[in-house]
C-alpha cells in the first residue's frame, strides 16, 4: 500500500471514530507519553461497541499481544470515565495486514538501550513476508529487561557468594549444558546478589553466544504469562514459547509455591526442557527442601543439579562492594573512614548498603559539603537506627543464658527442670518480641522444637509477668538491654 493510500485509510477510520475514542487517545497520549502512544497504539483501531465490550483491531498479533498485556486495563479505564457500562474490551488481529505497522514497533523493539529486551520473539501471524522476516529478527523480544550494570565484571566476589559465583561463572562460559549443574539453582535472603546473578550469565552468553536462546524472568511473571495464555485460549503458544528456548532463568521461584497450576505448568515446562537437554537456573529466596507449599516431586526435582546458596555478607565482602561502587562513581571521594562505617553498620543486606552509599552521596554532592563521618551519621540516622535494632535469636539466648547464669547449650536442650525451662521460656518470648522470625523458625532455633512449645512459652511469661513482680522486672530488664544496644 502506497503512503496515499495508507493515509486515505488512516482518515477513513478517524471519521469514523466517535468523539469519544479522540478524548481516549488524548487521556493515553497524556498517561503514557506521545512516543510510547505512537508506537504501540497508533495501529489500534476502533470497530465499536457490542454487549458493553469495546472492540478494536490491530495489524499483527504481536501488537495484539503487546496492547492487551501492558495498556489494556488504561483503555478500558479511560473510556469507562466516558461510558462506565463498559466492562470488557477485545482486540482482533485486522485480517488485511499492510507492512506500514512493522516500522512503527521496530522502533521500540530495537532499543538503543540494552536493558529493554530479553524474552521471546513473538511469531507473528498476517504480516507479509518482507515483515515476518522482521519479526524472526533477534530484535523481536518482550518481557523482562536485563538491568545493565548487572555484569560479572560488577560482581564482588567473597566467602559468602563464591560458591554461587562459581556456578554462575561455569553455566555461563559453557556453551553446553553442564552435567551436574542443571538446574543451577541459586538461594538466599533479599538483596544478596541473585537477579545480579542471574542478569550476568544472561549478558555473558548472549556475548559469548549471541545463537544460544537465553530468557530471563521472574516467577510472578511466568505466572502472569501463563494465565493470560489460559484467558486467550493461548495455552500451547504459551507452550512452545518457553520450550523453543536455551537456557530458561526463572528469578524468585518461591512466588508460585502455593499456586497450583502455575507450578504445574512451572513443572512440565522445567521438565521438557532438561529433557532436551536445556540450561535452567532458578533462583529462589529459600532452599529446595524449605519450599513448603511447592509439590514434593517439584521440590525434589529442583535440587536435582547444583544448589548453590547465598550467605549473609560478612564486613570484609560489604567493605569490597562499597569500594568497587565508588570507584566507578568518576569525581567522587568518600574517606575509607566513612565505607568502613558503612560496612560496619548495613549489614542487613547489598541492597540497603548500596542505597546508604548512595544516600551520602547524593546529600554531599547537594550541598556542596565533602563526606565525612559525621554528615554520613546524620545523613543515616534513620537507617542506621533500623540496622541497630536487628537482634538475633542467638543474641538472644546468650544474653539470658548469661543473665539466668546458665549454659547457652541448654537454650537448644530439652531439659525440663525449671533452672533451665524458664530462662529457656524467657528466651523464646524475647525472640517473638524482638525478632521479626515466625513460631516455627523460633522453634527451630531452640533446638528443634515445636512451634507450639513456643506458643506456650510466649503465653506462659506473660502469665508470669501479670503474677510475678520480680519476674516481670527481669524480663523488662533483658528487654531493655536489647534495645539499647541492639
Ligand atoms: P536479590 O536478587 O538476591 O534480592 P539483587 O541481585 O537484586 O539481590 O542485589 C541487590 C543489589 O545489590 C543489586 O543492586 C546488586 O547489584 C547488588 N549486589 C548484590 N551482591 C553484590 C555483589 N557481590 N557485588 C556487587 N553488587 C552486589
Ligand atoms: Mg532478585
Amino acid at each position: 500500500m502506497t503512503n496515499a493510500a495508507v493515509m486515505e485509510r488512516e482518515n477513513a477510520a478517524a471519521a469514523v471514530c466517535p468523539a469519544s475514542w479522540e478524548r481516549v487517545r488524548m487521556r493515553l497520549k497524556a498517561a503514557l507519553g506521545e512516543a510510547t502512544f505512537k508506537s504501540w497504539l497508533g495501529s489500534l483501531q476502533y470497530e465499536g461497541i457490542e454487549a458493553r465490550q469495546l472492540q478494536f483491531t490491530v495489524p499483527t498479533r504481536f501488537i495484539r499481544e503487546w496492547i492487551t498485556s501492558h495498556y489494556a486495563d488504561d483503555i478500558l479505564n479511560f473510556w469507562k470515565i466516558e461510558d462506565p457500562t463498559l466492562i470488557s474490551l477485545e482486540i482482533r488481529v485486522r485480517p488485511n495486514t499492510t507492512q506500514r505497522v512493522i516500522p512503527a514497533a521496530q522502533e521500540v523493539s530495537k532499543p538503543a538501550h540494552p536493558s529493554v529486551a530479553v524474552e521471546e520473539p513473538i511469531k507473528a501471524e498476517a504480516v507479509t513476508s518482507a515483515g515476518a522476516k522482521e519479526l524472526n529478527d533477534s530484535s523481536w523480544y518482550i518481557g523482562a529487561p536485563l538491568d545493565p550494570r548487572y555484569t560479572f565484571d560488577n560482581f564482588v566476589v567473597g566467602k559468602p557468594n563464591e560458591l554461587a559465583h562459581a556456578a554462575a561463572r561455569r553455566v555461563a562460559d559453557n556453551d553446553k549444558v553442564m552435567q551436574g549443574c542443571n538446574p543451577l539453582f541459586l538461594y538466599g535472603g533479599v538483596g544478596l546478589g541473585k537477579t545480579h546473578l542471574m542478569h550476568s550469565i544472561a549478558w555473558q552468553i548472549r556475548r559469548s553466544n549471541p545463537g544460544r536462546k537465553v530468557i530471563y524472568l521472574s516467577a510472578e511473571k511466568f505466572m502472569y504469562q501463563f494465565i493470560r495464555a489460559l484467558r486467550f485460549k493461548d495455552a500451547l503458544a504459551f507452550k512452545e514459547q518457553f520450550r523453543s528456548v536455551d537456557v530458561l532463568m526463572i528469578d524468585d521461584v518461591q512466588f508460585i509455591s502455593g499456586k497450583d497450576s502455575t507450578q504445574e505448568e512451572f513443572f512440565h515446562t522445567f521438565n521438557a526442557l532438561v529433557d532436551q537437554n536445556k540450561q535452567l537456573i532458578i533462583s529462589c529466596d529459600r532452599s529446595p527442601s524449605d519450599l513448603e507449599d511447592m509439590e514434593e516431586r517439584i521440590r525434589s526435582r529442583l535440587g536435582w543439579g547444583l544448589v548453590a546458596d547465598i550467605n549473609a555478607t560478612t564486613y570484609e565482602l560489604r567493605l569490597g562492594i562499597l569500594q568497587s561502587k565508588v570507584e566507578k562513581m568518576q569525581g567522587v571521594f568518600v574517606p575509607p573512614k566513612v565505607l568502613e562505617f558503612l560496612a560496619h553498620k548495613i549489614s542487613s543486606n547489598v541492597r540497603e548498603l548500596e542505597g546508604a552509599l548512595n544516600r551520602v552521596v547524593a546529600h554531599s554532592t547537594l550541598v556542596g559539603r565533602a563526606i565525612t563521618l559525621e554528615n554520613a551519621q546524620e545523613v543515616l540516622h534513620d537507617l542506621l537506627r533500623a540496622n541497630d535494632r536487628q537482634i538475633t535469636v542467638e543474641d538472644i539466648q546468650k544474653q539470658v543464658a548469661s543473665h539466668y547464669n546458665i549454659k547457652v547449650s541448654d537454650m537448644h536442650s530439652a531439659r525440663r527442670a525449671r533452672t533451665v525451662a524458664r530462662p529457656r521460656q524467657v528466651a523464646m518470648y524475647l525472640a517473638k518480641k524482638l525478632t521479626s522470625k515466625s513460631l516455627p523458625e523460633i522453634g527451630r532455633s531452640f533446638g528443634g522444637k515445636d512451634h507450639t512449645t513456643v506458643m506456650h512459652a510466649v503465653k506462659r511469661v506473660e502469665e508470669l509477668c501479670k503474677m510475678d513482680n520480680d519476674f516481670a522486672k527481669d524480663v523488662e530488664l533483658l528487654t531493655r538491654i536489647f534495645c539499647q544496644t541492639g
